[in-house]
């Protein structure tokens, strides 16, 4: 196995592992001796049909996805979905709950509003006092303890990793508010163990974690599947994707694919119980680089840091420019923070070794020796 040349931070689409990739390229133009490329394939033919059960057990078996859900292999990235899942929860509901994390969970609220009232129940919109520390506006997520969830709520929404502001919930919230938690899990599915029980439906698009952009992974309990809005489009109800075996509509099956080899590259790598040992180490190390230096910053009260998703700032934003210069020249490309907050962010989800990490962290060090 050839070693990657270069390492990528990207927040999505993001890096794959070098082996899946591999074993891609080796079987793009004939899969398994049958002579066509996997998109090439009728998607009801029976190689197809192979993959996408195999990928489908695979998942189930790394998230221990009870029997009473719905695996659903679908299309749109979770930006769509923001418009999807009140399409598919609203019947007979006027509201929805949500928590406000940062900038993914307000999009989702923007976009509810045209299907039903928003019922704000904790926002993370105002600077808070932690531990006699002032931490900004988005750098934590609300106590759980003050979430205010009305009964009548069709479903409590949450963002579980905020991709953009790098605060993550470090567990799922532990209190049962009465109602279907619904939780966007694009940026830290398979990152680590998650009690799927605990939700009524989770939504991902696969670009952070999970594969190529183009597949949506949608996990939903049966309780969900009839509350669909009369004008939900069929290709988008649960329902009606669940009882077609996500074959109502062609789905996205080259990005289904390599999903699936990523979910056996992921058995192989010992499951989520060991991808989050090393998530866990890659980001101490970055954090604890950072929070050693006064050169570096990272906003976020600690308890709450992204394992996945690390923004950082240098104290003289006049440097940007040439750290990310001196980084590309050693091969660390897309670190630029999202344009929206500026400064810098990693991103280092499962695919990126330790070893990228460790490169990172020595530019970090010689770029603050130079210039700190
Ligand atoms: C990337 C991302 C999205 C948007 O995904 P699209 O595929 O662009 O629709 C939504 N939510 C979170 C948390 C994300 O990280």
């Amino acid at each position: 196995m050839s070693p990657p040349t270069v390492w990528n931070f990207s927040a999505g689409p993001a890096m794959l592992p070098q082996s899946v990739l591999e074993e891609a390229a080796a079987e793009m133009l004939d899969w398994r001796g049958c002579g066509m490329s996997v998109m090439e394939m009728s998607h009801r033919g029976p190689e197809f049909t192979q993959i996408i059960e195999t990928a489908e057990a695979d998942l189930r078996g790394l998230l221990a996805i009870p029997d009473d859900y719905r695996v659903l292999f679908m299309q749109g990235g979770g930006v769509a979905e923001n418009a999807i899942v009140p399409l598919n929860l609203m019947r007979g509901f006027t509201r929805a709950a949500f928590v406000d994390t940062g900038i993914w969970a307000g999009k989702t609220i923007r976009e509810f509003g045209k299907y039903g009232n928003v019922h704000v129940a904790a926002t993370a919109s105002q600077a808070c006092e932690l531990d006699g520390r002032v931490y900004q506006p988005y750098a934590y997520i609300p106590p759980e303890s003050a979430w205010d969830v009305p009964a009548e709520a069709a479903y409590l929404h949450i963002c579980l990793n905020e991709t953009i502001g790098g605060v993550a919930f470090a567990e799922p919230p532990a209190r049962d508010f009465g109602v279907p938690l619904v939780a966007d899990v694009s940026s830290t599915i398979l990152s680590r163990p998650l009690d799927v029980s605990r939700f009524g439906l989770l939504y991902g698009g696969a670009q952070k974690n999970i594969g190529p952009a183009g597949l949506t992974l949608v996990i939903v309990h049966d309780s969900l599947l009839d509350r669909a809005l009369d004008v939900c489009p069929s290709a988008f109800n649960y329902r009606t994707v669940a009882d077609n075996g996500s074959m109502y509509n062609t789905p996205p099956t080259y990005a289904i694919y390599i999903a699936g080899l990523v979910f056996q590259w992921l058995k192989r790598q010992g499951g989520l119980t060991a991808i989050r040992a090393l998530n866990q180490a890659k980001a101490r190390l970055l954090y604890d680089t950072l929070d050693a230096s006064d050169f570096y910053a990272n906003p976020i009260v600690p308890a709450h840091r992204s394992t996945m998703n690390v923004p950082f700032r240098l104290r003289d934003e006049s440097l940007n420019e040439l750290f990310l210069t001196r980084a590309q020249q050693r091969g660390l490309l897309q670190l630029k923070g999202h344009k929206s907050v500026g400064g810098m962010r990693a991103s280092i989800y499962n695919a990126m070794p330790l070893a990228g990490v460790q490169a990172l962290v020595e530019h970090l060090c010689d770029f603050e020796k130079d210039f700190g």
